[in-house]
């Protein structure tokens, strides 16, 4: 099953169960824009290289379009339909006033220069600069996409529609428009879902132990917030594998090793073991931050933690997601566990429209609140259709687009595919 099949496995399960209206159905089963480009860039060494990238708009129903892009190999169009509709769900969750999008071009970022890295970004938004802007569809971070990306990005955008843009684009650094938290929002919106979890079942921190799959920009932070909160991190891992220590790690000295060095692996924090080997190790939370279809039929039985916390998108399969609820795991769901980071990125583009920027005070308590409220009603549709949190964060999610189409008349999510260069 592709992750796109997964969605919409995911979305049919939770109408089914709501008795969902089917036109509403029917009306989010597709998205409503998907734009391909083809981005030629002058490379370090003279040579022209044509890179593939994408944008999906799926819903605008409830708000701009909004979501991040990507920069990595294996980035194809149906990885981006899939986030795209995730983040129309997500942003419904969470209560902002933002429908869903995603973009990505297929490259390996890591290989690449600095000039490199600018040169496409600035190609990528002279590619897609007619279908963005502002109160349209406004881009932000994803898998290696950074700050200073999107500080380049907002440039690009700025200059080719000849006026000052912050708010086309999230996740900038501070000194242009950025806002307080954003950096660490996807995993300190985790941590507070998981925090409010825990003390709604009297579970208390001291007892519960934590692995954490990935270490960008969702599980570096997860590792020091969760650490700071009292958790004992037992594992951690990045893309070339992961270390564990049954006696627990700290975050901070494998972060600097990882700088030093290049990798958790090569940490003496702890054992070095494969990503896959991790996953299956023992531990009461495992928080999977890393990416997609990490938990599949493959491995779903053995993992040991009582309690997943998805900071990644969709990184547990729908097969998986029914050995897991037989083994009674709470899994948080992806659309609910890292809202944290379209949230800040809505407060910085509130604050662009503005001009007004808030103190981290201000953010974090706003943050808190949103996730507390998105879980809160998740948990009552859950109690109400006697069904897995996952589904009722779609169910959620529904709830909310449902009202808006029906609000808004059957056309507002108007069909138009445009396929350039296919
Ligand atoms: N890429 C992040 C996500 O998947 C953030 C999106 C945003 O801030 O717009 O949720």
């Amino acid at each position: 099953m592709s992750f796109y099949e997964n969605t919409i496995k995911n979305m049919n399960k939770s109408a089914k169960i709501m008795k969902l209206d089917p036109e509403t159905l029917q009306t989010l089963s597709s998205p409503q824009k998907t734009l391909i480009v083809s981005l030629p860039v002058r490379m370090d060494d003279g040579t022209l290289k044509v890179f593939e990238g994408f944008r999906v708009q799926h819903s605008e129903l409830r708000g701009p379009f909004k979501g991040g892009f990507r920069y990595f190999p294996e980035v194809n169009l149906d990885e981006i339909k899939a986030l795209a509709t995730e983040m129309s769900f997500k942003c419904a969750v969470a209560g902002i006033p933002y429908g869903g999008g995603k973009g990505g071009v297929k490259c390996n970022a890591k290989e690449m220069s600095e000039g490199e890295l600018e040169r496409l970004t600035r190609r990528y938004v002279q590619a897609v600069y007619q279908i963005i802007g502002p109160n349209h569809d406004i881009p932000a971070p994803d898998m290696y996409t950074t700050p200073q990306m999107m500080a380049w990005f907002m440039d690009e955008y700025s200059r080719l529609v000849n006026k000052y843009q912050p708010g086309v684009v999230t996740g900038k650094p501070i000194e242009v428009g950025g806002s307080l938290g954003r950096g660490t929002a996807t995993a300190q919106g985790g941590a507070y879902v998981l925090e409010e979890y825990m003390n709604q079942n009297n579970l208390k921190i001291e007892d519960h132990s934590v692995i954490i799959q990935g270490f960008g920009n969702a599980g570096m932070y997860a590792a020091e917030i969760l650490h700071g909160m009292g958790f004992r991190i037992l594992g951690v891992s990045d893309s070339k594998g992961g270390i564990y220590n049954e006696d627990g790690i700290d975050p901070f000295v494998v972060l600097k090793d990882k700088k030093e060095k290049g990798s958790v692996t090569k940490s003496d924090e702890g054992k070095a073991c494969t990503n896959e080997e991790l996953l299956e190790k023992k531990c009461d939370i495992l928080v999977l931050a890393a990416m997609e279809n990490q938990v599949t039929e493959k491995n779903a039985d053995k993992v040991k933690a009582k309690i997943i916390v998805e900071l990644a998108n969709g990184p547990t399969s729908a097969e998986a997601d029914e050995i897991l609820a037989k083994k009674d795991v709470v899994i948080i769901p992806d659309i609910l566990a890292n809202s944290g980071g379209v949230t800040v990125s809505y407060f910085e583009w509130v604050q662009n429209q503005a001009g007004y920027y808030w103190p981290i005070e201000e953010i974090e308590l706003k943050l808190k609140r949103i996730m507390v409220d998105g879980l809160n009603r998740i948990l009552k549709f859950q109690d109400e259709h006697k069904c897995t949190m996952r589904e009722g964060a779609y169910i959620s999610a529904f709830d909310r687009l449902d009202k808006a189409l029906k609000l808004r008349g059957s056309g507002a999510h108007l069909k138009c595919k445009v396929y350039l260069n296919k």
